[in-house]
């Protein structure tokens, strides 16, 4: 069977990924649209998206599904749940391989977004969905009036110590610098949460309990002490590991798995681009997503036609 053919083929679907989509199929693209799991990716567990984008729904949910609609009204083909798996140069652009079948496109876009790092300590895998969770919009609610921590001095950390605060009696910020990465915003609103309680220098080193989680342990690095400070809930927001591995080698990446690109989002290889948290470089807002989306479009339509 002849594989299906597309001028342009968006891996992931993401904001970023189904913004490009649907700014390419506006310019005539003839465009499909692949992800693993479900459409929105990270932000879709984000109820209010801070700073909210302009003229456009303020939760993560309700923004990626208008995309999702509008690309549905342009025939862009959405293919939820199918895996890319591959990626293979060919002479007029690329086989895209999804499990057992093969797609065809001049041009790709890697917008297949990052997943949240672990912490990588003992039992943090063991109580995942059982005090662990990555999710404070979703798990929340199940916090009411009980003390959890949150891990992390970047923006996810803060931003979801915030909405925790709204529902659990405390909320220790475990941060293992004396101070934040997350923007000042962030930062001067912790003040104004008597709930959050900040706990520097310091590092979460297991996660323990019996049937659920009881406790975590703690390194004070300042005094080289360790305590266990009692819990039930445990938010790790310890930075993003880009979902890369199923690029092929020759695509040039950073350290962490980034993909390098140029100003226009063109990676090493002709005919690919990335966009949004698999790329390195990545500002880290849903305005950055939707501005590479819009820029990386351009630039392919004007190759195209
Ligand atoms: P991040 O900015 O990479 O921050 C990760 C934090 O986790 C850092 O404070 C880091 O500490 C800490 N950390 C890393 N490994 C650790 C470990 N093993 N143990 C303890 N702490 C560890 O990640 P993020 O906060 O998830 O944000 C990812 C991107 O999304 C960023 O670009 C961010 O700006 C963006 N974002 C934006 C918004 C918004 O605009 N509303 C919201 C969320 C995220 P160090 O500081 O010591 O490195």
């Amino acid at each position: 069977m002849e594989a299906q053919t597309f001028d342009l083929i968006v891996v992931g679907e993401g904001v970023a990924g189904l913004h490009c989509a649907r700014r390419a199929a506006e310019r005539g693209l003839r465009t499909a649209t692949f992800e693993r799991a479900v459409f929105g990716g990270l932000i879709l567990n984000v109820n209010e998206l801070d700073p909210p984008p302009a003229n456009a729904p303020h939760s993560g949910a309700e923004l990626a599904s208008a995309i999702v609609e509008a690309n549905a009204e342009l025939d862009v083909e959405s293919h939820p749940d199918e895996t890319v798996t591959g990626l293979r140069a060919t002479a007029s652009g690329f086989d895209v391989i999804a499990g057992d079948s093969t797609y065809h496109a001049r041009y790709v876009v890697a917008a297949s977004g990052a997943r949240r790092r672990m912490l990588g300590v003992p039992g943090e895998e063991a109580f995942a969905g059982r005090g662990v969770s990555q999710c404070a919009d979703c798990d929340g609610p199940m916090y009411g009036n009980a003390d959890v921590v949150v891990i992390g001095g970047g923006d996810s950390a803060l931003q979801e110590a915030l909405v925790l605060a709204r529902y659990c009696k405390t909320v220790h910020l475990v941060h293992r610098r004396g101070k934040y990465r997350a923007q000042g915003r962030f930062v001067d609103r912790l003040a104004g949460e008597p709930r959050i309680r900040p706990i520097l220098d310091s590092e979460v080193r297991a996660v323990v309990g019996e049937t659920g989680v009881a406790a975590v342990t703690l390194l004070d690095r300042s005094r080289d002490a360790t305590r266990e400070l009692p819990c039930t809930g445990v938010f790790a927001y310890v930075g993003l590991v880009p979902n890369s591995e199923w690029l092929p080698a020759e695509v040039r990446r950073d350290n962490e798995g980034g993909v390098v690109t140029d100003g226009s989002f063109a990676t090493s290889v002709p005919g690919l681009w990335a966009i949004g948290a698999v790329r390195s470089g990545y500002g880290g807002t849903v305005a950055h997503a939707l501005d590479e989306a819009e820029r990386a479009s351009l630039a392919i339509a004007a190759l195209a036609t």
